[in-house]
């Protein structure tokens, strides 16, 4: 860590959606985001905070691989069916 206290306007993080000094990053996208412009999710025991650019696109819950695991397993299974028809071929 550095400072933690810096005199005058340092190099403050702003918010990417309209230019404030930013709370902190949002959970999704790392963007620094300040209060208003992000929403607090309940992701189990922790709350995180998600930028309202991100809520649009996907909703405020931290899911942002399910649709690549989907993907994958949608592969396994293409596979395993590929499979499964060599080995009939085979016999
Ligand atoms: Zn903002
Ligand atoms: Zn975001």
């Amino acid at each position: 860590m550095g400072q933690l206290l810096t005199a005058g306007d340092g190099p403050v993080a702003r918010c990417r959606l309209c230019g404030r000094p930013a709370a902190g990053p949002c959970a999704r996208c790392q963007a620094p985001v300040c209060g208003d412009c992000c929403v607090l999710t309940d992701g189990g025991a922790t709350t995180f905070a998600v930028c309202h650019a991100c809520e649009g696109r996907g909703g405020a819950t931290l899911a942002p691989g399910w649709r690549g695991t989907l993907a994958w397993l949608a592969l396994l299974v293409v596979g395993l069916a590929a499979l499964a028809a060599a080995l009939a071929l085979l016999r």
